[in-house]
């Protein structure tokens, strides 16, 4: 059979195995990709073209209710963001600001999103403890850091905001008192500590996602590319061993998602960039001497940073950006986040970091995530587009595919309800990220 070619956006090494080679995360897991390959021919409930958080929840609470469901990867489960990210289980999803989102959809709009965030978090954590993944977890909420003085001012409000939201405590951490909390890092003027949050090691928990799917039934294939659907009566899925056939159908690929995948999709997503470094194994005087909170940790910018130090003691800094994945552009990313590493933590300017790898994040022309039908195919769905949050909610998407097809709750929340439009020159949509980001770095200054 010869597979049809998937249309994607980047360039192949975006898709290969270069992009994850040097993945730290990879490194501390037994062995990602153990999963079979699908060799023959098979019926179900339902079919999840995707195993990362997405699919492989939305795979667990349906396989909990009783479906019958089949996962296929094309790589293995935890292939694609959902095992290269920077593990912050944290508040977010969309990029449009809660203004943007309360003019949308109004207050009660804004207020049920913001809920829906909060429950996002407590399902990681429901997850985690349910089904008893050790996913390192620490970190008690997160900090904000003003990457400029006058951030502070929006920092503050934004902590009324968030007090009002959530019914927490924020605290403004002053420029002076940082480093006795050992927030030390340069380059920064203040910071918001935000108690809702924490951070895991992300392989740990998507792999725990699918043992815990499989142990409730769900059939999960890695090496598994589906290259065509076809709908009709029920679905039709080809990969290059086998067919699928199933009642309905979930497209779960997120930044990995592809043109003709179906058609559909075709501009209605811009894959992003985002990019990490993991340090050696520091010491403890290294520690003491650089940022030694247990706290994850982001700044201000719109291209930003994060970062937090791991419980095994390296470090963690990543950052959005980068337009092509080439080996060429790779190299420069490189460079490029190890810099601004330098620049914010000169004290470690030394320190080696062995680990560099990149991922796609995924946006919606809306800036905010979609679940819902894939068009007007007959019961077939998708979730997509967390804008670079989809830790949490991503998995908290998945259970929401999940309730469309088995009608329990969670109920579809309003701000996720799409239309998921296309972007105005669907083709060379990536394009848009250029003069975006230029926008962006004028706008950090
Ligand atoms: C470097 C990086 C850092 C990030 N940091 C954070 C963070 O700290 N916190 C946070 O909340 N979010 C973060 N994100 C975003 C988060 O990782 C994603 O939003 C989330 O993992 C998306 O999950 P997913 O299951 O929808 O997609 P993915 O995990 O990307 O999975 C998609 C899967 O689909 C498969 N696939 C694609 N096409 C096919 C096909 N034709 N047939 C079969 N399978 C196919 C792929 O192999 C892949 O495994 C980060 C992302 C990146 C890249």
């Amino acid at each position: 059979m010869t597979p049809a070619r998937l249309d994607r956006l980047y360039e192949a090494d975006a898709y290969g195995a270069e992009a994850d080679r040097y993945n730290y995360w990879r490194t501390t897991v037994v062995d990602g990709a153990r999963w079979p390959v699908l060799q023959d021919g098979t019926v179900a409930d339902v079919a999840i073209v995707g195993a990362g958080f997405t699919g492989l929840s939305a795979a667990l609470h349906l396989a909990e209710a009783g479906v019958d469901v089949v996962v296929l990867d094309a790589e293995h489960p935890g292939w694609g963001a959902s095992g290269r990210n920077g593990g912050f289980a944290c508040l977010g999803g969309a990029k449009a600001s809660d203004w943007q989102i309360a003019r949308r959809y109004g207050a009660d709009g804004l207020a049920e999103f913001r809920q829906v965030q909060r429950s996002a978090i407590d399902l990681v954590a429901d997850l985690l403890d349910r089904h008893a993944i050790d996913a390192d977890r620490h970190s008690d909420g997160e900090v904000i850091l003003a990457h400029r003085p006058r951030d502070m001012a929006h920092l503050s409000i934004a902590a009324m905001g968030i007090a009002a939201a959530y019914g927490v405590t924020p605290r403004l951490i002053p420029k002076s008192e940082m480093s006795a909390e050992g927030l030390v890092a340069d380059g920064v003027h203040g910071a918001l500590h935000l108690p809702i949050g924490f951070a895991l090691n992300p392989q740990k928990y998507v792999l725990g996602l699918a043992d815990a799917a499989r142990r409730a039934g769900a059939r999960i294939f890695g090496q598994s590319p589906v290259t065509k659907v076809t709908s009709g009566d029920g679905h039709r899925l080809t990969t290059p061993c086998a067919e699928v056939r199933v009642k309905r159908l979930i497209i779960a690929t997120n930044g990995y998602s592809s043109d003709n995948l179906p058609d559909w999709l075709a501009g209605r997503y811009l894959p992003v960039q985002s990019n990490v470094i993991v340090t050696r194994t520091l010491t403890e005087a290294e520690i003491s001497a650089g940022w030694n909170s247990d706290l994850m940790a982001y700044d201000s910018r719109n291209l930003l940073h994060y970062f937090r130090l791991l419980p095994e003691r390296r470090f963690l800094f990543g950052m959005r950006g980068g337009i092509r994945s080439d080996a060429d552009a790779q190299a420069r990313m490189r460079k490029i986040i190890r810099r601004d590493f330098e620049s914010m933590f000169p004290t470690w300017s030394r320190i080696e970091t062995p680990y560099f790898w990149s991922g796609l994040a995924c946006l919606a022309r809306d800036l905010t995530p979609y679940v819902g039908p894939l068009g007007d195919r007959e019961n077939a769905y998708t979730s997509i587009a967390y804008h670079g949050n989809g830790v949490a909610m991503a998995s908290y998407s998945g259970a929401l595919l999940a309730g469309l097809i088995t009608g329990r709750p969670p109920a579809l929340p309003t701000v996720m309800k799409g239309p998921l439009r296309k972007y105005p020159v669907a083709r060379w949509r990536r394009h848009l990220l250029r003069p975006a980001y230029a926008w962006y770095a004028i706008k950090d200054r």
